[in-house]
């Protein structure tokens, strides 16, 4: 039993430990002021520590203080804001900022970040421009759509859309299609959000062409497809398709709009997945609207597509909503990047992480896996096993939500820690290395882990390893 009273008294006082960490400080050029805090927040963990009577993470003695505080230090001065080694196997990992850009995106995103650009200046006229023709007349070529805009994400894509189509007026909407995407993105909210009136027709498992016959009123501004995303209905099911809604609107005189969601320009079926609908099905059908996301399967930056027919795409474009939901500059220019890959779907292939990470083969991931395990031989010892296993990854994004992708990676385990220890551990390195635990197994899959993150995988697993973290 330790004694509390003494071990609250020997804790060291913040200017004291400053003091002694100078050469730390001045080394890492380290602000005072977060220095100060680090100290202190350090020291008051330990603190609280010893109050909750939960002592082995109290340092004894001077030195490991020293390295406690050094540490701390260290950590806070990192940006909060971190690259991380992506093993989970999720190509389009929402939680993991989902798309990375191809390459040539960075040198447009650095050109508008570090001089001055033609974002809303027309060189040819001299006089003002708007920053969406940057890419409009691409989004058009690539599409088929007579007219396109791009906002914020696909949320505001939808929020902007139902604003300007439905304010007041009823929306109709396939029970089937009322879903929750993730992160607090569900239809009804947005719906209600916008100022739409939401109709909901059909059942869960059936909807048909009747249903939104029998529902049209003279309030009727909007049918409003939704592509299911994350989940799927299986079994006695049927949704009625676009271009019927498109002849029943036409019929009626009522606008129909399609939120794609991921929205693809390729036909992945290619690959052996299964068909998604395309951006430029959804615009053959002759829906008015078309949403869709730039950071899911299109393999750019965060942004929501709207493209479509040019009388309601201008509308939407005049609402004073579009300004406070515009993209920045940063967007546009690696959203131009990306879109220019398209015109050569071979390219775009290889160019774009996304689609590259999507439709590479498990022979050319299971080399990698192979070179990762020659590179670690020097690991493997009493203290962790590595183990070429199949895996399944996914595609992530809301798109393909049960179908996997046959790949390989690693299975990791320790020895003389248990998995979920190493899991915390590993999170903690730098760069941090996320993983998937899968039946009692801890599994790096190799899908979205590069030849660029090989390296330095292997490096931080040396260190944890081999270094003085394991346990930690
Ligand atoms: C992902 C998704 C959204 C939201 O898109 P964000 O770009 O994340 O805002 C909206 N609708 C559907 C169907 C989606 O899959």
């Amino acid at each position: 039993m330790q004694n509390k009273n003494e071990l609250l008294r020997s804790l060291p006082k913040v200017d004291e430990a400053l003091q002694a960490l100078r050469e730390t400080i001045e080394h890492y050029n380290i602000p005072r002021r977060l220095a100060k805090k680090g100290v202190r927040a350090a020291i008051d963990s330990v603190r609280a520590d010893i109050l909750a009577e939960r002592y082995e993470h109290v340092p004894t003695g001077e030195e490991q203080w020293h390295e406690l505080l050094q540490r701390r230090l260290i950590q806070i001065h990192q940006p909060h804001y971190q690259r991380v080694i992506n093993g989970a196997g999720i190509v389009v990992h929402t939680n993991l900022g989902r798309s990375l850009l191809p390459d040539d995106a960075l040198s447009q995103l650095s050109m508008g970040a570090t001089s001055y650009s033609n974002l809303e200046f027309d060189l040819t006229t001299g006089k003002r421009g708007s920053r969406y023709t940057l890419v409009e007349d691409i989004i058009c070529d690539l599409t088929g759509a007579e007219a396109a805009l791009v906002v914020n994400n696909n949320a505001a894509a939808v929020l902007i859309a139902l604003d300007t189509i439905a304010r007041g007026k009823e929306v109709i909407v396939s029970r089937g299609q009322l879903v929750e995407i993730g992160g607090s993105f569900r239809v009804p909210d947005v719906m209600a959000k916008s100022g739409a009136t939401l109709v909901e027709v059909g059942a869960t498992n059936r909807t048909h062409l009747y249903d939104y016959e029998r529902a049209i009123t003279e309030n009727t501004a909007l049918m409003l497809q939704v592509h299911t995303s994350n989940f799927r209905m299986i079994g006695f099911t049927s949704q009625v398709s676009a271009e019927q809604l498109v002849g029943l609107g036409a019929e009626k005189n009522i606008l129909v709009m399609e939120d794609l969601g991921s929205g693809c320009f390729i036909d992945l079926s290619q690959f052996g997945l299964p068909a998604e609908p395309t951006v430029q099905d959804a615009v053959k059908s002759g829906v008015d609207v078309v949403t869709f996301s730039g950071d899911k399967l299109l393999g750019g930056p965060q942004a929501g597509l709207i493209v479509g027919k040019k009388d309601t795409i201008d509308k939407i474009k005049k609402n004073p909503l579009n300004r406070a939901l515009r993209i920045d500059k940063f967007t546009l220019a690696s959203l131009e990047s990306v879109l220019r890959h398209y015109y050569d779907i071979n390219e775009a292939l290889t160019a774009i992480p996304t689609l590259r990470m999507i439709s590479e083969e498990a022979g050319v991931i299971k080399r990698r896996v192979q070179r990762f395990l020659r590179r670690t031989k020097h690991i493997e010892d009493k203290l962790c096993t590595f183990k070429m296993v199949k895996t399944q990854s996914m595609v992530g994004g809301g798109a393909l939500p049960e179908y996997c992708l046959d790949g390989w990676g690693v299975e990791i385990s320790p020895q003389q820690i248990d998995i979920s220890t190493m899991e915390r551990g590993f999170r903690s390195l730098r760069p941090p290395i996320i993983g998937r635990i899968e039946r009692e197994r801890y599994i790096l899959d190799f899908r979205t882990i590069s030849d660029k993150d090989v390296k330095d995988l292997v490096d931080v697993l040396t260190g944890y390893f081999h270094g003085d973290a394991v346990g930690s």
